[in-house]
């Protein structure tokens, strides 16, 4: 590790304090006995898996939950040591994997645990947590009986240890609580048929976590307001205490000219300059996740909101700037830029989609540079 190079002038910022934040105002409230798991799949929503899960663990998180198999072993060879739990389907001959790297996976089959016992000798036990459909209808157990099959499947094997049992809503994010309290129900009489109950018992996502303290039971997921984003708009209102952004896009102008009226700018030659004007173009596109549905999109250029000019590129992107201004002027395309701001849900809002998926499509030729006390303490070059 330590700091990595890269060679383009366009970045995220990634503020671990601020998550550092997130993750402490959330274990505040939440009771002693409450697990607080630090949800880092996908990298971290963009973020950086071992950055945002070794932050999470500092401000209290003691559980490391990722979607995959692969996420989870890529933080092991990155040295993280905490528990970590595959939230999603993993496959049974890749079971060895759980018990060498030491991951917690998820559950819902028993043929699952039948085929996985003959991948495994003599290790240590694999830890595993059942999962709960209780309402998402994604994948889960539905019934008593399919949970008690599962859970007999698991104490019949002494290379298995049965740890948690857990439940995803799928309205939590919503200001009507009906479907919410269905899946609730749902889920405590499941959990309430276990032989014997599992000692992690968990349901609630960043939503549930921040509105439903009845959801705790013993464990709470923390993913999309680690990273100091509102679950839904319309809950923004109750949330506990206000949540801080920790990522930005940035960029620089790397060439400046001024055109004359009539004069056309990028594919398609669809903009026209009406009078003189000054275009800047930016080394970012489409390929770096700045996809072309953001053309209609604002951009901050000395501190003052401008429009992107034309089509984006897959490695460049024009926009109109207010006067001159020297090569080198940092652009800022997500983020704080002097009395301006262009938040993540901003560019949701203009894609027509949530904020979880923008920062999820910024690619690894985006370098990510880590801030924490407000210096740089690390860079990662994903294409190294
Ligand atoms: C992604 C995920 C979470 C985190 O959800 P947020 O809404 O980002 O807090 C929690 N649990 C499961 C099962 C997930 O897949």
């Amino acid at each position: 590790m330590g700091i990595q190079h890269f060679y383009r002038d366009t970045w995220a910022e990634i503020n671990l304090d601020n998550i550092y934040y997130n993750v402490e105002s959330l274990k505040n409230i939440l009771p002693e006995n409450v697990a607080l798991f630090a949800v880092v799949k996908a990298n971290a929503y963009g973020h950086g898996d071992i950055q945002v899960a070794r932050t999470a663990v500092r401000a209290g998180a003691s559980y490391i939950a990722v979607a995959l198999m692969d996420e989870a072993v890529a933080l092991r060879q990155k040295g993280l040591q905490e528990p970590v739990l595959v939230l999603g389907a993993s496959r049974p001959e890749d079971v060895s994997l759980a018990a060498e790297y030491d991951i917690t996976l998820t559950v819902f089959q028993k043929e699952w645990i039948v085929k996985a016992k003959e991948y495994l000798n003599d290790s240590k036990p694999v830890k595993l947590h059942i999962k709960v459909d209780s309402g998402m209808g994604r994948i889960g157990v539905k019934t008593k009986q399919e949970l008690r099959e599962v859970e007999e499947a698991i104490r019949e094997n002494a290379c298995f240890y049965l740890e948690g049992v857990f439940t995803h809503f799928a309205t939590a994010d919503q200001v009507d609580r009906t479907y919410y309290k269905k899946q609730l129900a749902l889920f405590k009489e499941l959990v309430d048929s276990f032989e014997e109950r599992p000692e992690l018992v968990h349901s609630s996502n960043s939503a549930a976590s921040l509105r439903y303290p009845e959801s705790y039971f013993n464990g709470a997921r923390l993913g999309i307001s680690m990273y100091g984003l509102s679950p839904s708009k319309e809950i923004e209102v109750e949330l506990p205490y206000p949540l801080k952004e920790a990522f930005s896009l940035r960029t620089k102008l790397v060439h400046v000219k001024e055109v004359e009226p009539g004069d056309k700018v990028g594919y398609g030659a669809t903009y026209e300059a009406k009078a003189k004007e000054w275009i800047g173009t930016l080394p970012i596109g489409y390929a770096d996740g700045w996809i072309r549905k953001l053309s209609g999109q604002e951009v901050l250029v000395d501190g003052k909101r401008v429009p992107i000019a034309g089509r984006i590129c897959m490695d460049q992107t024009m926009i109109k700037l207010p006067y001159q201004l020297p090569l080198g002027t940092e652009v800022t395309l997500i983020g704080n830029q002097g009395d301006e701001f262009i938040s993540v849900n901003e560019i949701a809002e203009t894609l027509e989609t949530i904020n979880y998926e923008i920062v999820c499509m910024m690619s690894n030729r985006v370098p990510r540079v880590f801030i924490q006390d407000d210096k740089i303490v690390e860079v990662v070059n994903g294409l190294f």
